[in-house]
């Protein structure tokens, strides 16, 4: 479950800063609550003993840009030359 396939890539309209990510090693950069809607919540898994945070897919990721700190979103990137947006119906 943990090699997921999905690329997504991290655009910052303001500096133009990209980054390309498998959703697994952007661990550093800076994730964005824009509101209180109830995230999934992590839970303990009894077998393997540790705690699982679910993928929230449903939501479109928000982070800080790191270089100038605006809001930047996470797309997946299926095609080099085709973004769209991660809004599952
Ligand atoms: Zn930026």
């Amino acid at each position: 479950m943990d090699d997921e396939k999905i690329i997504y890539v991290l655009h910052c309209n303001k500096c133009n800063f990209k980054r390309f990510s498998n959703g697994n090693d952007i661990e550093d950069m800076l994730p964005l609550n824009l509101s209180d809607i109830p995230r999934n919540i992590p839970k303990l898994d009894i077998i393997k003993k540790k705690t699982i945070k679910f993928p929230d897919k449903k939501r479109t990721k928000v982070f800080r840009c790191p270089k100038c700190g605006f809001t930047v979103k996470a797309f997946k990137y299926n095609k080099p030359e085709e973004i769209q947006e991660e809004d599952d119906e």
